[in-house]
């Protein structure tokens, strides 16, 4: 029979209950570190009281309130995300697929409204995720997620990550858009050469085209900037954000510059529930403590540890690693060994991961931890290591 919950997810056999900073609190009694973070959601671990007051005091003014009425939470986190980024302009939606679905409207609309209708097609790279809408499974590369869901939404044309050349060639006249994560999330935590991402904002410009960078995962101060892209110099035309935006809150927004944007008239696009006083309150919150001027430097420091302390790792067990992957505290390794079997082990020994694309074990902690969170979780990835042989 089938579960009341549909079986979309294989999952672990565990129910938590409660957490605080970056310990997970089961209901049986187990305490997990929690290095998953809800991928890479709970950028300020569990229960930040700061977050916590902010959604309490909200709750008890105003939850929801239609987008037909002016919301002063989105008014002022879009003005602060305005000044800290490239963005003039930005729409509130609740996940990172709607972010993405923004982004693919906005780049359509923008040719449109450029007098070339015909400019529809959006390059996407190999191995990309972008959600699990049907545009943004197309615009993916997760064979999965499209398994008996065709037709595929049309109009993505895909090329290698990386490879500049592939990109010059697949840009063509029917061609609005560059769609890319800065650093592949679930794709297998791999970072994009600043080189190359400087090279495809050349690309776009000479075409019209717009560089949409998807930064749902690695945007927020996960990689020790608040958005990946700064460390390349490059700025996108449009970016999604979600994940950590909200703390936990579900919570997405597609950022914009006014150029890109302008096209997105009133009933152009929409959403029910997207940016409510709720979802505005957490992200107002999020932004206090990250804008704090010695969080990032924190996450930096922080991030050198547990990567110096993974490739330490590689070097301790070349049998079972291969490299250290990603940027900063979106972290990953290269596996020998099956990437599932590990996450399998760190769980029963009280350390939550997540497996990701190319056989990579991925960590994505808050960015709240310490150096001795990183000294307890390496604790449990040797036990893990030491007895491989053993638990095979
Ligand atoms: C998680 C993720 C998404 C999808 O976000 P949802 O909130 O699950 O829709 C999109 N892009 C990237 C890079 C992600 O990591």
């Amino acid at each position: 029979m089938i579960p009341s919950v549909m079986p979309t997810y294989a999952r672990f056999d565990v129910v938590f209950e409660r957490g605080e900073g970056p310990w997970l609190y089961a209901a049986d009694g187990r305490r997990f570190l929690d290095f998953a973070a809800g991928i890479a959601v709970c950028a300020l671990g569990h229960c930040h009281p700061h977050l916590v007051a902010a959604l309490k005091a909200q709750a008890e003014k105003l939850w929801h309130c239609s987008n037909l009425y002016r919301i002063a939470g989105q008014e002022r986190v879009s003005a602060r995300l305005a000044a800290k980024t490239f963005a003039d302009t930005m729409f509130f939606g609740n996940s990172g697929a709607e972010a993405n679905e923004c982004a693919i409207k906005i780049a359509r609309r923008y040719q449109f409204d450029n007098g070339r209708p015909e400019r529809y097609r959006i390059v996407v790279m190999s191995t990309a995720f972008h959600g699990r809408t049907l545009a943004t499974v197309a615009a993916g590369d997760q064979a999965k997620g499209k398994h008996g869901f065709g037709p595929e939404t049309e109009g993505f044309d895909r090329v290698a990550f990386g490879d500049l050349d592939a990109a010059k060639e697949a840009v063509g006249p029917e061609t609005a858009a560059i769609l890319l994560e800065p650093v592949q999330g679930e794709g297998g935590m791999r970072a994009a050469d600043f080189a190359y991402l400087r090279a495809l904002r050349a690309l776009a410009d000479e075409n019209d085209i717009l560089l949409m960078f998807d930064e749902v995962q690695c945007g927020m101060g996960r990689t020790g900037k608040l958005f990946a892209h700064e460390w390349s110099g490059v700025t996108p035309d449009v970016m999604s954000i979600a994940k950590g935006l909200g703390g936990g809150f579900p919570v997405g927004a597609c950022l914009a510059t006014e150029r890109a944007a302008k096209a997105m008239t009133p009933g152009s696009h929409g959403s029910t529930f997207g940016g409510n006083p709720l979802a505005m309150a957490a992200a107002d919150a999020v932004l206090d403590v990250i804008e704090d001027p010695a969080f990032l430097p924190r996450v930096n420091q922080v991030a050198e540890i547990l990567r110096a302390a993974l490739a330490e790792r590689v070097v301790r067990f070349p049998h079972l690693f291969e490299e250290v992957r990603g940027l900063g505290l979106m972290a990953g390794l290269k596996c020998r060994v099956t990437n599932t079997d590990l996450v399998n082990r760190l769980f029963e020994e009280g350390l939550l991961s997540v497996s990701a694309g190319d056989n990579t074990l991925r960590f994505v902690p808050p960015l709240i931890i310490e150096k001795e969170h990183v000294e307890a979780a390496m604790a449990i990835l040797d036990r893990v290591c030491e007895t491989w042989k053993d638990t095979q």
